[in-house]
C-alpha cells in the first residue's frame, strides 16, 4: 500500500514546514531564522495508528518545537487518526513528553540508532528516501564451505532488515556472491581462492561455485535468514567493473602497471577514515603486497593484469590486458548497480572496516567526485571465535552448521545463540554454547506454545508485522500491557540491535504465560517472530528431537510409549517409572509435558 501523507505544509509563527527533499517536510525556525534546522516525514498510517518521524534537535527555541508538534498533531487529527507514534530525536523526547496531552493518543518511540563505524558513533539512522533503506551486505567467497563465523554477518544484517521492516521501512537488500577476485589471503596479487579450490577439488569453477553457493543458500534459510532482493555474481559485472575502472583512470585516480591498474590512494584525502587511521598510519601499518612500482604502500589493484601467461580458469579481456577485477571493486559496482549512486547502509564482518571497505569507499568517492559521502552508515559485526581466535578456515579450527545438526542443535538454536550477544561484541564459540542455546531454545519454544494453547502453530504467527500494526491491534484488544511489552521489543531492537535484551524480557513474559490473553499472546509472539525470526510457537517439541541413529526403531518406541500411556491411564505409576528407565538403558529419554510425552535420544546410554 503507498504510504497516504498525512502531514503537509505548515506556515506558523515560530515554525514552517515545507517540501523538501524526496518525501520529506524541511523544518525553518523563524524566530532565528535557521531554515532547514530539522524535517519530518509526512507520515504513513496503520488501521487507527500513524507514524510520523521528525527531527527537531537542531532547533533551539522551544516555542518553534511546539509548534511543529502541533502541527503534526492537529494534521493527524484533521485526518481522523486515534493514535499517533512520533518518532523524535533522544534530545528531543522531554520537550516532546511535555506537550503530548489532548484528545490525540501520541506514543513517543525512539529512533533508530546503529553503531557506525564511520565516525565510531551510535547515530540516528537517517535515510535518504523517506521510508526507504538500500542495505548491501558484503557477501561470502564461495570456494568452501561457509563456517559458523561467516553465518554470523548475515544473522546480523538480517536482525537489522527486520528491525527496519518492523518500523515500516521499505528495505532493498542486496547481498553479493563472490566468484572470482577474492585471493587468498585478502592480497592483490596471486591466486583467486575459487581456482584454487577448483584446482584442489579436481571440479569444474561452475561446479565449485554453485555448490558453495546452493549449500550457503541452505544454512541460510535454516538460519531463517530473509533472502535479499538481489543475488549478483561477481562474474556477471566483468564488464562493467571494467568500465568502472576505465572512469576511474580517466580521472586520474588510477595508473597502469604491469600487474594490473591500480588505485592512487594519496589522490584520496580522506583514505582510510573508516579504517580509524590517519593516512599516515595507514602508510605504516598498511598489509604490503610487494608489487613492482606501486606508489604507495596503501594502493591497491582495480585490475589485475596475468603477466605469468599462465592459463587461467577465469579471466577477462580489459584495457589492462588479459586478467580479473580487483575483490573491492566488484562491492563497489554491484552495489551502486543495483541500489544506485549512493545508497544507506553497507554492512559487513569487521575484518571488512580496516581494508575491503575502506577501499571500497576510496573508489566509490573518487568515482562520484560528488563531494558526498558514499554511504552513510558503515555497520561491522565482530567476529565469533573458537579456541581462542577468530573463527577462520585459514585458522583450521571450523564448524559448519551441519556440525551443530549433526551433534542434534537445532539451527535455530544457533541463530538464538548468536542473538544472544550484541553485533558489535565478541562471541567465543563453544559446543557446549550451542547445546545450551539448544535446551534454551526448546524450554523457551515450550513455554510460548504453552501460553498460546490451541492458537499454537498457526501459520500466522509467522506473517511480519510492525510496530504500528501491532500497537494498533493492542488498542483494539484494549490492552495496556500488550502495548508496553511491544514497546520493550521495540526499545531493545531500535536502540542499535540489541536482541539480547530483546530475548531476556522475553525469557521473563514465557515464565508467565497465563499473564497475557491468548490473543494478546498471538500478537505479541508475531511480533517477537517479526523481530527474531526464531520461530516460535511453530517449533514443536518433535524439532528439538536429534536425528535418529540408525538402531533405534521408531515403530517399536512408539508401542512403547502406547504402552506406558495406558499405564498412567490407571495411574500405574510404577509400571510407567519402570518402562522409563528400561527405554533409558537404550538412550531414549523421555519426557512428559502437558501436551503429552515427548522422546528424544541422547548420546549415552
Ligand atoms: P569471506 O567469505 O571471507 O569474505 O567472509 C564472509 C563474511 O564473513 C565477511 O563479512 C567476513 O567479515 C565474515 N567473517 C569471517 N570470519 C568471521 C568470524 N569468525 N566471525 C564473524 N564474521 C566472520
Ligand atoms: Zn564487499
Amino acid at each position: 500500500m503507498p504510504p497516504t501523507p498525512l502531514v503537509g505544509p505548515f506556515d506558523g509563527a515560530s515554525a514552517r514546514l515545507r517540501p523538501a527533499e524526496p518525501g520529506r517536510l524541511a523544518v525553518d525556525d523563524l524566530l532565528l531564522g535557521a531554515v532547514g534546522a530539522g524535517w519530518v516525514e509526512p507520515g504513513t498510517v496503520a488501521g487507527d495508528t500513524a507514524t510520523v518521524r521528525v527531527s527537531t534537535s537542531g532547533i533551539t527555541s522551544p516555542d518553534a518545537v511546539a509548534e511543529v508538534l502541533d502541527a503534526i498533531t492537529s494534521q493527524v487529527r484533521a485526518a481522523g487518526i486515534a493514535r499517533l507514534l512520533l518518532e523524535t530525536d533522544d534530545e528531543d523526547r522531554d520537550r516532546y513528553a511535555a506537550r503530548t496531552g489532548g484528545t490525540l493518543d501520541v506514543t513517543l518511540v525512539p529512533a533508530l540508532r546503529v553503531t557506525n563505524s564511520l565516525g565510531r558513533r551510535v547515530q540516528r539512522v537517517v535515510t535518504r528516501d523517506a521510508g526507504a533503506v538500500g542495505l548491501y551486505s558484503c557477501g561470502p567467497t564461495v570456494y568452501s564451505y561457509q563456517h559458523l563465523g561467516n553465518m554470523r554477518p548475515y544473522v546480523f544484517a538480517d536482525s537489522l532488515k527486520r528491525t527496519l521492516q518492523w518500523r515500516g521501512m521499505h528495505v532493498q537488500h542486496v547481498i553479493n556472491i563472490t566468484d572470482v577476485g577474492h585471493l587468498l589471503k585478502d592480497a592483490d596479487q596471486g591466486e583467486d581462492k575459487v581456482e584454487e579450490a577448483s584446482r584442489a577439488e579436481g571440479r569444474s569453477v561452475e561446479e565449485i561455485t554453485r555448490h558453495y553457493t546452493q549449500t550457503y543458500w541452505d544454512d541460510l534459510r535454516s538460519l531463517n535468514v530473509m533472502f535479499p532482493d538481489h543475488w549478483p555474481k561477481a562474474t556477471e559485472y566483468v564488464p562493467r567493473m571494467v568500465d568502472f575502472a576505465a572512469v576511474l583512470q580517466d580521472r586520474g585516480f588510477a595508473y597502469p602497471l604491469p600487474a594490473g591498474l591500480y588505485f592512487d590512494t594519496a589522490r584520496q584525502p580522506g583514505y582510510g577514515e573508516l579504517a580509524g587511521l590517519d593516512f599516515d598510519g595507514m602508510l605504516e601499518g598498511a598489509r604490503v603486497d610487494p608489487v613492482e612500482g606501486k606508489h604507495h604502500k596503501t594502493d591497491f589493484a582495480l585490475w589485475r593484469t596475468f603477466t605469468d601467461g599462465r592459463e587461467r580458469l577465469m579471466q577477462w579481456e580489459s584495457p589492462w590486458g588479459l586478467g580479473a577485477p580487483g575483490w573491492h571493486l566488484e562491492c563497489s559496482v554491484m552495489s551502486m548497480s543495483l541500489l544506485g549512486d549512493h545508497f544507506d547502509i553497507h554492512t559487513g564482518g569487521i575484518d571488512h572496516r580496516e581494508l575491503h571497505h575502506v577501499n571500497e569507499i576510496a573508489q566509490s568517492e573518487a568515482y562520484l567526485s560528488d563531494g558526498r559521502p558514499w554511504v552513510r552508515y558503515w555497520m561491522h559485526n565482530e567476529f565469533l571465535n573458537f579456541g581462542g581466535a577468530k573463527m577462520a578456515k585459514s585458522a583450521g579450527g571450523i564448524l559448519r552448521l551441519a556440525d551443530l545438526v549433526a551433534l542434534g542443535v537445532h539451527p535455530l538454536a544457533y541463530r538464538m545463540l548468536l542473538l544472544q550477544s550484541h553485533y558489535g561484541s565478541q562471541l567465543a564459540f563453544t559446543e557446549q554454547l550451542a547445546l545450551n542455546a539448544h535446551v534454551a531454545l526448546k524450554r523457551l519454544a515450550a513455554r510460548i506454545s504453552e501460553a498460546l494453547g490451541a492458537a499454537a502453530g498457526g501459520d500466522g504467527l509467522r506473517e511480519p508485522v510492525t510496530l504500528a500494526e501491532a500497537l494498533d491491534e493492542a488498542a483494539v484488544l484494549g490492552s495496556s500491557e500488550l502495548a508496553d511489552r511491544l514497546l520493550a521489543l521495540d526499545a531493545a531492537m531500535v536502540d542499535d540491535l540489541h536482541t539480547e535484551r530483546l530475548l531476556a524480557v522475553l525469557s521473563d513474559w514465557s515464565r508467565a504465560p497465563s499473564s497475557l490473553p491468548v490473543a494478546e499472546w498471538e500478537v505479541l509472539v508475531r511480533a517477537v517472530n517479526t523481530l527474531t525470526g526464531l520461530d516460535l510457537g511453530r517449533l514443536r517439541p518433535a524439532d528439538f528431537v536429534p536425528p535418529l541413529p540408525p538402531d533405534i526403531d521408531v515403530a517399536w518406541v512408539e508401542d512403547r510409549l502406547a504402552e506406558r500411556e495406558s499405564a498412567r491411564a490407571v495411574k500405574d505409576w510404577a509400571l510407567a517409572d519402570r518402562m522409563r528407565d528400561e527405554l533409558a538403558t537404550r538412550r531414549i529419554r523421555l519426557e512428559d509435558t502437558p501436551s503429552g510425552t515427548h522422546w528424544y535420544v541422547t548420546g549415552e546410554g
